[in-house]
Order: structure tokens, then C-alpha cells, then sequence
């Protein structure tokens, strides 16, 4: 085996976590090597440079989530007085995905720039683990080369998965690996799953104009605050979106024009239903089986995530792992962003400070926002006891939908957790306009350790849904969180 290049750090993966901690540890002069190889989708999509989050994640869906609103905000200037808006005009599939994918082929050239200029290798190659310091990597055509390094990272991400129990499944659905990418629109859609994929692209897509049906097998958003889960289907039902709920498809048969036979079955009762396109949204599993784990020894677990210490590094002392494919971590951009960039200070840069998880904020896509961060009501009592914690809440409508009759007048909500002892705020909930831009700044002061009487004794901006947050006295349980007033 011949040896083509000796490296310090070696970066598996491409995506969030990997461009960023290649560039990171760059920065300290590390000698750096990159490999990203992107495996075409079963429906034979495929992208360039950027993992996940640009290609077919956050970036697409970010922008495919403002068309829709774009296209709400047509009925709210009728409502705001403009007289020449256009209610019946369609919208165009084809133009929206041309832009949105000329910006992320913007963004991959830009990675490929980012790389070049901090001397960074970049090999857009399959990588796999041939021993525990050297790399094999596969080109498209075949051609092999071996590369060492002191270091390995692995940030392969993950991968959509695919319900079993139908045979040859991937040939007749899509999944979100493909739908930012589709050369045409997907008309009437069958969306299957009801977590944060399935309800961010069945909130578009209806908003965009099409026929969604969304199919819930359990719950809607498990691990969240399901009370605003509720209202995240009230508000979507509202919109337009049909839920199944309690199902789970059985059987998708192609017919001849390519539209899709699709039969569940219902509490105990069988059903049936043709769309045009299914999409599937029921989770991701780490895109691990290729890179020779077990040979090497790196420990993984049973849905092929691997096992890292709090300094992420592998069963393998000096191979690590970060991001989705990584056992126990948020599926998030920022937490592998930080990740990475921690673990080159760590090893390029002589610092010691790890990641933390604690108090990560999030937001949810859905047509109304829902941002949080910590606890939610159900985790934070099955942690403490009812007794332990205080919950206020509030049910609010936004200033600006006073002028609109088109919006939903109990639809946005908050929610705040506190300890009753210390008055520390352990979660935050926040169901409305802009919920990633007004829970992002609240992140600050909750992992700061914020008290509910420091909250009330920050001024708040007026008028802003944002202020709401600083203004709640509705405990729940005792008051109404109905809003009055201003
Ligand atoms: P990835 O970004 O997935 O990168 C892994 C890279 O490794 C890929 O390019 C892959 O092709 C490459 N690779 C795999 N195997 C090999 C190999 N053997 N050799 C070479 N290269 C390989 N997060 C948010 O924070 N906000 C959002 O709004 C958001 N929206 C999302 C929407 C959708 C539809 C999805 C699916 C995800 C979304 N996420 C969002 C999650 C976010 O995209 C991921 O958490 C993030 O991209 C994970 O980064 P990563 O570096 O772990 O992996
Ligand atoms: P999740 O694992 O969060 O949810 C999977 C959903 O599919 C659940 O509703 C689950 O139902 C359902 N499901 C699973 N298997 C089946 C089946 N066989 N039949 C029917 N339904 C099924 O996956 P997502 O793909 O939604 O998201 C993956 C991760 O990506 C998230 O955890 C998140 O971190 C990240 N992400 C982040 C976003 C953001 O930050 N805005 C946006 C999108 C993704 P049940 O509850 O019954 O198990």
C-alpha cells in the first residue's frame, strides 16, 4: 500500500461539523486533509460540498419556508390595504428551486474557496478506514489511494431511513434528500412521519400551493412541549395541512402515469389514496456502514452511531467523531459547528474546553415557529415533580395580525419553566412569528443561568412578540393565559 500524502488531521465528512473543524484546526498550521464523497440518494440525487445543512437541510428548507410565508403574506396585503395582489396566481416549483439552488452552489464553491485558502486537502473522494492512522479513498471511477494521519475525525453525518415493512420502498418514494433538489413540482403529497422534517416540509408545501397530507403514526414532535405540539396541528389544520393520524402506511403500488397507490391502515381500518409524490420523514441513521468501523475497532451502536467519550474521541484513541453520527448528540448545525471547532482548539491549539450540551436552543420550521430551549413541560416534571417547578404561560396575538383577518387569533403561545426554589429558568417555549431570531438572543441568559425576576426586570421593546416573554405573570393551573391588552 503506498502512501500518497502524510497529514496531522484527517476529516471524514464534509458537512457542518467537518469543514468546520478542518478549517479550525488550519488556523493553527496543523497539516489538514479533507474527504467528502456524497452517495447518491436511492432516487439518484446527489450535491456538492457542504453536508447535509446546505445541500439538503437547514439551507433549502430555511428558504423554501420564506417562498411559502412569501406567498401568505399575499393574503395580508389585501388585509394591509394593497389593492393589485394577485390571490389566484400559482407559484412556480421550477423557478423557486432554480434560485434556491443557485444559492447553494454558491455556497459549495465558496467551501471548495474556504478549504483552498487555509491549505486545506480536499479530496472528493469515499473515504474508509484502513487501519487506524490511514484512510483509503475511492474516487467516482474507482481509483484508490491511501493517505496517514495522526488524527482522524469522522463527521459522516446521517442519512433519511426508510420504513421496512413495504417492499422496494426507495424506488417510490422521496425523501428530503431529494425534494429540494426535484426537477418538478411534487403536487399532491403524501408526507409519512411527524417530527421535524415531516412538519417543516408539509408546512411548505402547503403554503406553496399543494395538496399535504401528513401521516402521523404516534404523536406529533415527540420530545417536545406537546401542548404546543397541539397547537403546531391546530394552526396547520387551519392552514390547509390534513393529518392521518394514528396510521401507518401498509402498501405503495406505482401506477402507469408514476402517481402513487398509497394504502394504510387506520385504527384497525384499511385505506387508500393516490398522490404524486410520497415523501418519507420517519428519521435519520448515521451514514457509518461504509467506513470499516468494526475492522478498526471503533465501538457503535445498534442504529450504527458511534460511541464517544465527552471529548469525542472513539473507542480508537486517536480517531474522534462529531455530529449526527455520533451517539447521544443533538442532530443540529451548530452543535457540530461548535463541536469541531472545540475539538481542533483541543488538539491544534492547546485549550481544554469541551462541548456542552446543556440549554442547545432549537427552532422548528413549521408555518408558526416554535423555537425552545431546555426543559419542556413533560421532561422538566418527570425530572423534578410537579411540586418543584413553576410554569407560566401566555396566549398572545401578535400586534400586526390585529390588522389581518387571516390569522388564527389563539394560535401563539409561551411558555416558561422555572425552579420554584431558585427561580431559575429551565425552559423556554416561544409558538410564533420569527421564533429562531427571538430565542436565539434568550439562549444567552437561560445558559447563563437567567432568574424569572431577572427576566421581569429587563425593559422589553414595544411593540414586539418578543416582549411578551418578559411580561408573563399567568401561572398555569391557576391563571388563564389568555392575553388582554397591551
Ligand atoms: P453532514 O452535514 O451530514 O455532513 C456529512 C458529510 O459527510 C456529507 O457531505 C456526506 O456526504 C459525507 N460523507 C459520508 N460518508 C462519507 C465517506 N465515507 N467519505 C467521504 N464523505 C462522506 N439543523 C439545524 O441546526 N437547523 C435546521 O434548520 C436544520 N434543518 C434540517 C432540515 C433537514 C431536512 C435535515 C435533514 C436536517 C436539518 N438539520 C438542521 C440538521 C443538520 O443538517 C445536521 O445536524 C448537520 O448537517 C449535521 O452535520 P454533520 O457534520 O454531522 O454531517
Ligand atoms: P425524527 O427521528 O425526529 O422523527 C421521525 C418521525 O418519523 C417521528 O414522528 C416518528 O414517529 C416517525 N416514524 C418513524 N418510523 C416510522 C414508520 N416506520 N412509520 C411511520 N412513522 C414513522 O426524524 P426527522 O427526520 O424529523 O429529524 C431528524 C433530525 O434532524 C432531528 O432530530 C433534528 O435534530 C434534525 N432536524 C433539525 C431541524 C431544525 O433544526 N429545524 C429540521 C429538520 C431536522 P414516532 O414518534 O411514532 O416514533
Amino acid at each position: 500500500m503506498q502512501i500518497t500524502q502524510e497529514f496531522d488531521f484527517f476529516v471524514i465528512g464534509g458537512g457542518s461539523g467537518g469543514l468546520a473543524a478542518a478549517k479550525q484546526a488550519a488556523i493553527y498550521g496543523a497539516r489538514v486533509g479533507l474527504a467528502d464523497f456524497v452517495k447518491p440518494s436511492p432516487q439518484g440525487t446527489k450535491w456538492g460540498l457542504g453536508g447535509t445543512c446546505v445541500n439538503v437541510g437547514c439551507i433549502p428548507k430555511k428558504l423554501m419556508h420564506f417562498a411559502a410565508l412569501a406567498g401568505e403574506l399575499r393574503k395580508d396585503q389585501v388585509e394591509a390595504g394593497w389593492i393589485h395582489t394577485n390571490l389566484q396566481g400559482k407559484h412556480d416549483w421550477i423557478k423557486m428551486t432554480e434560485n434556491v439552488q443557485n444559492h447553494i452552489k454558491k455556497l459549495n464553491f465558496q467551501y471548495k474557496n474556504q478549504l483552498n485558502k487555509k491549505e486545506v486537502k480536499y479530496y472528493n473522494k469515499l473515504a474508509e478506514l484502513e487501519k487506524s492512522n490511514i484512510v483509503k479513498l475511492i474516487d467516482k471511477e474507482g481509483g484508490i489511494e491511501y493517505v496517514k494521519s495522526k488524527f482522524i475525525l469522522i463527521a459522516v453525518g446521517g442519512r433519511p431511513t426508510y420504513p421496512e415493512n413495504i417492499p422496494e420502498i426507495e424506488k417510490k418514494v422521496i425523501t428530503s434528500d431529494d425534494l429540494f433538489w426535484l426537477p418538478n413540482s411534487p403536487g399532491k403529497t403524501l408526507i409519512v412521519g411527524a417530527s421535524y422534517v415531516a412538519l417543516e416540509c408539509g408546512g411548505f408545501l402547503n403554503g406553496l400551493g399543494y395538496d399535504t397530507s401528513i401521516m402521523v403514526r404516534s404523536i406529533l414532535l415527540r420530545g417536545f412541549d406537546q401542548q404546543i405540539a397541539s397547537k403546531i396541528e391546530d394552526y396547520m389544520l387551519e392552514s390547509g395541512v390534513k393529518f392521518i393520524k394514528e396510521a401507518i402506511p401498509i402498501n405503495i403500488e406505482l401506477n402507469e402515469n408514476n402517481k402513487k397507490l398509497v394504502t394504510w391502515t387506520q385504527k384497525g381500518v384499511q385505506h387508500s389514496e393516490i398522490f404524486d409524490t410520497v415523501l418519507v420523514a420517519t428519521g435519520r441513521k448515521s451514514d457509518t456502514n461504509k467506513l470499516n468501523l468494526e475492522k478498526i475497532g471503533i465501538k457503535i451502536n445498534k442504529n450504527g452511531k458511534i460511541i464517544c467519550t465527552i471529548d469525542d474521541r472513539t473507542s480508537i484513541p486517536n480517531i474522534y467523531a462529531i455530529g449526527d453520527c455520533v451517539e447521544g448528540r443533538p442532530e443540529l448545525t451548530p452543535t457540530a459547528i461548535k463541536c469541531g471547532q472545540l475539538l481542533a482548539n483541543r488538539l491544534f491549539g492547546g485549550q481544554k474546553k469541551m462541548m456542552c450540551y446543556q440549554f442547545v436552543p432549537t427552532t422548528i420550521y413549521t408555518p408558526l415557529e416554535y423555537g425552545c430551549i431546555g426543559y419542556s413541560e413533560e421532561e422538566a416534571i418527570n425530572k423534578f415533580t410537579q411540586n418543584e417547578i413553576i410554569i407560566y404561560h401566555s396566549i398572545f396575538k401578535p400586534l400586526e395580525w390585529n390588522l389581518l383577518d387571516s390569522h388564527y387569533a389563539q394560535a401563539c403561545m409561551i411558555k416558561l419553566i422555572i425552579m420554584k426554589q431558585t427561580r431559575r429558568i429551565i425552559g423556554l417555549h416561544y409558538l410564533g412569528p420569527n421564533a429562531g431570531e427571538i430565542v436565539q438572543g434568550y439562549a444567552i441568559a437561560i445558559k447563563l443561568g437567567a432568574t424569572k425576576e431577572q427576566f421581569d426586570a429587563t425593559i422589553g421593546i414595544h411593540p414586539t412578540c418578543s416582549e411578551e416573554i418578559l411580561t408573563l405573570s399567568a401561572i398555569k393551573g391557576i391563571d388563564n393565559p389568555q392575553k388582554e391588552g397591551c
